[in-house]
């Protein structure tokens, strides 16, 4: 599954690096490209991707060609107007492109790089093709890699599984084996669903104690049952459940979300366990990218994620074919922007169009979260997961929100105390 879609992370902030100024992600916008489409070497239960061929009239055997890969880059390099281009190479599963068009990715970044301009490329990877040879190229490359892996064995392999079933844990291993030989930095991407959510500790001591992640995201799964016909916020309107009602949870048989989606509560629970180690034992250690930006954002710095952001519309995604898509998440006939065959990436990324996708997130929250106390650490999370009603009836509500509410209220006074800390190093009973 890919999960990934927050804007470039950046280390939790000191208040000296701060100093009033946001960073510089602000001015620019990101593409996530995904050079196979959906297509993808295993079959994991809850990938909200692989269906995309059939939604989008998509050629299975046609892959990016050079010329939209060629015309993305230029356009890509040539809209940013920061010191820093991150590309994001995602699918369906990128290494499937094989080495030698990654080659030409990086010729073609090489010919339209700017002067002072720093180009920087990550790639979301399952880890099956990585071996050492993937890895001293990227090594040598300087890509950063982002490893989907739900846990510990059992863990991952209860949804992470080939087409006919087989489990892949093993062979992930010794693609982080490959990378390990080869120093290549990576980060874990954990979908938490209905199964690890129930052993957070066990995931968290996994991923930080025995592979040594340092860098972690947690995305939580929560799939519309009609995700792969229904765009977002193209519900109908009286199949919205109110939340905490037996709809609005998984495993039921009328249920809004598919049997894997994470429940609400359980995420509340993961996530408190979690940080609670995270305080206790890796504060400053390991980065957690909902932790990372709930420090900040209390700290009254921008969010680093767009779920936790006031407004989105900065994370576009590319097609194999050139569409331009709203969001990673949004890549629905819907939320086309357009081609870059025959319109500007950057008029794309700034057009009205786009604009009311990215303030949507704010002006269409319901007014529970406008009254919450968490506003703004939450903002209403993503807009994708928006598929319940409040208690007193009106549609707009998060999925999370029991967890998210218990994950704040727990963590809002810790937080603050780190906030303190982070501001004044001195005072370090404050925690
Ligand atoms: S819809 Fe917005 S919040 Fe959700 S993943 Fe996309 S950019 Fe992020
Ligand atoms: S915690 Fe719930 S009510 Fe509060 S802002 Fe988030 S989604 Fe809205």
């Amino acid at each position: 599954m890919k999960h990934s879609t927050t804007l470039p992370v950046t280390a939790l902030p000191s208040a000296e690096k701060y100093q009033g100024k946001g960073p510089a992600y602000q001015r620019r916008f990101h593409v996530m490209a995904k050079p196979t489409g959906s297509r993808c070497n295993i079959d994991c239960t809850y990938c909200f991707y692989l269906h995309k061929e059939h939604l989008l009239h998509q050629n299975r055997r046609e892959d990016m060609s050079d010329e939209v890969l060629e015309n993305f880059i230029r356009q890509y390099i040539d809209s940013q107007d920061g010191d820093q281009v991150v590309f994001s190479w995602q699918g369906g599963e990128p290494t499937l492109m094989g080495l030698a068009w990654f080659d030409k990715v990086v010729a073609f970044q090489k010919k339209y790089q700017k002067p002072g301009q720093r180009i920087e490329n990550d790639l979301q990877t399952n880890g099956l093709l990585i071996n050492d040879e993937w890895a001293a190229w990227l090594k040598a490359h300087h890509f950063l890699v982002g490893l989907s892996i739900d846990g510990p064995e059992q863990l991952h392999d209860h949804h992470r599984v080939t087409r006919s079933g087989k489990p892949t844990f093993a062979r992930v291993m010794e693609g982080v084996a490959a990378l390990k030989r080869h120093q290549v930095p990576f980060n874990a991407l954990v979908t938490v669903n209905n199964t690890n959510a129930r052993f957070p500790l066990e995931v968290y001591r996994f991923l930080t104690r025995e592979l040594g992640v340092t860098y972690i995201q947690f995305n939580p799964c929560v799939e519309a049952r009609e995700f792969q016909q229904t765009a977002p916020q193209f519900w109908q309107d009286d199949s919205i459940p109110v939340t905490g009602t037996r709809r609005a949870k998984p495993g039921d048989l009328d249920s809004i979300v598919t049997d894997w989606s994470v429940d609400p509560e359980e995420w509340g629970r993961f996530l408190i366990t979690v940080f609670e180690e995270w305080v206790n034992n890796d504060l400053g250690r390991v980065q957690v990218n909902l932790f990372e930006t709930a420090v900040a954002q209390t700290m009254g710095m921008p969010a680093q994620i767009c779920v936790t952001a006031e407004f989105c519309g900065k994370g576009l995604a590319i097609e194999k074919n050139g569409d331009i898509f709203s969001c990673d998440h949004y890549v629905y006939p819907e939320y086309r922007l357009g081609n870059l065959a025959d319109a500007r990436l950057a008029h794309m990324a700034i057009s009205e169009r786009q604009k009311a996708f990215g303030f949507g997130k704010r002006d269409t929250l319901p007014g529970d979260c406008k009254r919450c106390p968490h506003l703004k650490l939450c903002w209403g999370e993503c807009p994708k997961n928006r598929l319940v009603r409040t208690k007193d009836g009106e549609a707009g509500l998060n999925y999370l929100c029991p967890g998210i509410k218990a994950f704040f209220d727990y963590s809002a006074p810790i937080l603050a105390g780190i906030a303190v800390l982070l501001k004044h190093p001195d005072q370090e009973k404050v925690l």
